[in-house]
């Protein structure tokens, strides 16, 4: 799936966004958004027996306002904006419930759920779970939101290293989901946005198979967006690709 496009803003945003099954897993339980237009941009990685995963991705982002959804007016204020997206996430959150509440083979699937809404100068976000949004700016790699993991609980408590929840056995043990129960917390934020920046997207399939390090060194090569997805996938592939790998890039020009 490739979808490229401009968006005429205060600063012009370009993305680009790709997602691939890995080398490992028959199906690609991931599904995102990408919406310039909107300035709307989503990544859910969903899990569940018997392709249910597929189903909880797919209907969180579909739970997102589409192109043309007439809706209410877009927030103008970081404030307003976190709400608006946290009431989405909250959206997602009650159409994946009630799908595997009312569906026997659905029962227990769940996804996680990041989204960026980027109106320049400023960005918000909103996130269930442990799909990443990273800032590139001036070389360095920011993530901007915390896992939702057991390890990343560990992380914080002082008994983890970062470089031992990398790679540790429980690193995709998730302590939030998307479609679990009626109800969610929602972590949400906003940063601002200055020409150059490059906000990624991405899928646990790419944040466990390369270090942030790794991740920075292809961001740093300020190539066209496509030929940075695809380094990134390829290089997550080529460590393995034990997973179904997103990634969504945006930079403001
Ligand atoms: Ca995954």
């Amino acid at each position: 799936m490739f979808r490229t496009a401009i968006m005429k803003k205060y600063i012009t945003v370009r993305f680009h966004s790709r997602t691939d099954p890995g080398r490992v897993r028959p199906g690609n339980e991931d599904a995102f958004l990408a919406d310039g237009e909107a300035g709307l941009f989503a990544v859910a990685d969903g899990m569940g027996g018997h392709a249910a995963g597929e189903v909880a991705s797919r209907l969180a982002i579909e739970a997102l306002p589409g192109l043309h959804e007439a809706g209410p007016a877009r927030p103008d204020t970081p404030a307003d904006g976190r709400k608006w997206l946290a009431s989405l996430v909250a959206r997602a959150n009650r159409a994946v419930y009630e799908a595997a509440r009312s569906n026997p083979d659905q029962r227990g699937m769940g996804t996680t759920l990041t989204v960026l809404y980027i109106r320049p100068p400023v960005a918000c976000f909103a996130h269930v779970g442990d799909s990443r949004l990273y800032r590139f700016r001036d070389g360095r790699l920011q993530q901007l939101t915390r896992d939702h993991t057991w390890v990343q609980e560990q992380v914080d408590a002082g008994l983890l290293s970062p470089s031992q929840a990398q790679v540790h056995p429980h690193r995709s043990m998730l302590t939030r989901a998307i479609g679990i129960a009626e109800d969610v917390a929602v972590d949400s934020g906003d940063v601002d946005v200055e020409p150059g920046d490059v906000f990624l997207l991405a899928s646990d399939g790419l944040s466990s198979m390369l270090s942030d390090e790794e991740i920075a060194g292809v961001l740093a090569r300020d190539g066209a967006l496509d030929a940075m997805a695809n380094a990134l996938i390829e290089a997550a592939n080529a460590r393995g690709g034990y997973d179904n790998i997103t990634v969504v890039l945006v930079r403001a020009e």
